[in-house]
């Protein structure tokens, strides 16, 4: 997935973009190289966090005003490209 492939998914998809604290729309996403993602650790209720053997994929941005951080399932994006591709064809 590439930058533009974020930009396109959420102007389709998202019905505006503002922020819920400062209602600026100015974001910024957060990646730890180009195209990488962040992952969350999902974890069962009372196990120990280190032991978490599972992890979600996420793009992340953050509210260039405020700092708000918003996450998003770079699963959804990709699924939802996929489907893009066969709608293309
Ligand atoms: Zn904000």
């Amino acid at each position: 997935m590439r930058f533009e492939d974020f930009v396109r998914f959420f102007k389709e998809n998202t019905d505006g973009s503002c922020c819920p604290y400062c209602r600026k729309d100015d974001w910024h996403l957060i990646l730890p190289s180009d195209d990488g993602f962040v992952t969350v650790p999902l974890t069962k209720t009372g196990a120990h966090p280190a032991l978490a053997s599972v992890a979600m994929p996420c793009i992340v941005m953050e509210c260039s005003n405020c700092g708000h951080v918003r996450l998003h399932s770079a699963g959804h994006i990709g699924h939802w490209m996929l489907n893009q591709g066969k709608n293309n064809e």
